[in-house]
């Protein structure tokens, strides 16, 4: 299996308790197979656990060691694609149910994040706003548009002008778009409670142990093979393997594929000229995105470039780049690299994350949360997929927005 990124060592330097989990080592049953240890097989397995459904989840590698490991942990619910634009591009009605579900599913990652602190440790959520920053003065218009079509649906925000912007900070930017009730996470803390928490109540999660491959019986179930070598009999197959595509023959799924860069500074003693510690990003494409953390750095990400091999040689030089584009907006800030990688990143198309059955074949879903909010679409395809399983579908509009098979 490919890497999915260089080295993302960060997040993982905050104890995080028992990080380990059994392989598998014998054949068994359950209703519903989730094949995938990141953001998206965890949630998925936590909504089964909340409606009682049995399941068993399989990690090829360790859990939270693909994307989820190399994800900057800004929670937001404004999308690459402006509510505006999604609009013109899927109709009113459809973008305004979209965004209103990514609000409620920070919200509900907020909620979760709470329910499982309690019972294994923190996960370092912290309700943030957001800054979206005028990357050029022609999209002083955008941010207006986008501002009236949010206040439309009650969704929390405000738009704020240039002396606005410099009385809160040390750059000038001609306007800015306010989205409130967003949140930072520590990403890879958040995959691995989740776990100790299922745990804590014996469900069962296996590492080290891969989908090799799966036959259909008679009856529609599926006997998948674990490792080349032992057998679970499932109902449901869950996809939720990330960027690694290629196993599900998917023609339909339409992405570009890039690769994003990541820069974690030093310690820096003291903060305040950070706002709130608002999450900032901008309205250029590809853009920059950053955010303050527990112990007081700043991690950016962004100068994302099409292409289907990691930078390994150069994500240095880029980590670089990345600390003069931190610098510009805010020039007193004196501190150096502490880590840096490189790592995938998927980008739908029409902007929209992938959740639902397989046109052929309906016990096997799939939940690809492609785009610079997959884990907050892991969230919304957690939901969608226990109702499926349950057979109570509570979200079919949503549920046909996200289908793999849109055309
Ligand atoms: C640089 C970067 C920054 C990002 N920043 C943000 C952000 O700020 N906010 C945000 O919302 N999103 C962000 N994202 C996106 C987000 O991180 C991802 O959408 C999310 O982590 C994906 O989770 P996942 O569980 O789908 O995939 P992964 O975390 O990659 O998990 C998939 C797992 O499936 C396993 N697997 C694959 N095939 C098999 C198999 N056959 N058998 C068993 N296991 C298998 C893999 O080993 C892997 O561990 C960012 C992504 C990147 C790369």
């Amino acid at each position: 299996m490919k890497e999915l990124h260089t080295e993302a060592a960060y997040w993982c330097t905050f104890d995080t308790g028992i990080t380990q989990w059994p392989q598998l080592t014998s054949s068994c049953s359950t209703k519903a197979l989730v094949v995938g240890g990141g953001m998206s097989g965890l949630l998925t397995a936590y909504m089964l656990h909340e409606r009682n459904i049995d399941f068993i989840l399989v990690e090829a590698k360790e859990i939270s060691e693909g994307s989820s490991l190399a994800s900057t942990g800004l929670l937001q619910y404004c999308s690459d694609m402006m509510l505006h634009e999604l609009r013109k591009h899927i109709g009113k009605q459809k973008a305004d149910l979209f965004y209103v579900s990514c609000f409620n599913a920070v919200n509900q990652i907020g909620n979760i994040a709470k329910r499982i602190e309690a019972e294994t440790g923190d996960v370092q959520l912290h309700t943030r706003s957001s800054l979206q920053l005028c990357s050029e003065p022609i999209d002083a218009l955008k941010l207006e548009k986008e501002y009236e079509a949010l206040s439309s649906l009650q969704l929390p925000c405000e738009l704020w002008d240039q002396q606005r912007i410099a009385r809160h900070f040390p750059f000038s930017k001609r306007s800015a778009l306010i989205t409130h009730q967003d949140a930072e996470i520590n990403p890879h803390l958040f995959v691995i409670r989740l776990a100790q928490f299922l745990s804590k109540y014996n469900q069962a999660i296996f590492e080290r142990s891969k989908m090799t491959g799966f036959d259909k019986l008679a009856d529609g179930s599926y006997q998948v093979t674990i490792n080349n070598e032992h057998r679970i009999h499932a109902e449901y197959i869950i996809h939720a393997v990330g960027y690694h595509y290629e196993q599900l023959q998917q023609p339909q799924l339409n992405f570009f594929i890039n690769r994003s860069y990541v820069l974690v500074t030093d310690p820096i003693d003291d903060l305040s000229f950070w706002h709130e510690r608002m999450l900032i990003w901008e309205t250029a494409r590809p853009y920059l995105y950053m955010r303050t953390t527990k112990d007081s750095r700043i991690v950016i990400g962004g100068l994302d470039e099409r292409s289907s091999i990691l930078n390994e040689k150069d994500a240095l030089q880029k980590s670089k780049q990345l600390l003069l584009e931190l610098n510009k907006l805010f020039p007193a800030t004196e501190t150096g690299i502490a880590y840096y990688w490189n790592a995938y990143f998927h980008e739908p198309k029409d902007g929209l994350p992938y959740v639902g059955s397989d046109q052929d074949d309906p016990k096997r879903i799939y939940l690809l949360g492609y785009g610079g909010n997959g884990m907050v679409y892991s969230m919304l395809g957690a939901n969608l997929i226990a109702q499926i399983i349950s057979g109570a579908m509570e979200q079919p509009e949503l549920a046909s927005i996200l289908s793999v098979t849109r055309t």
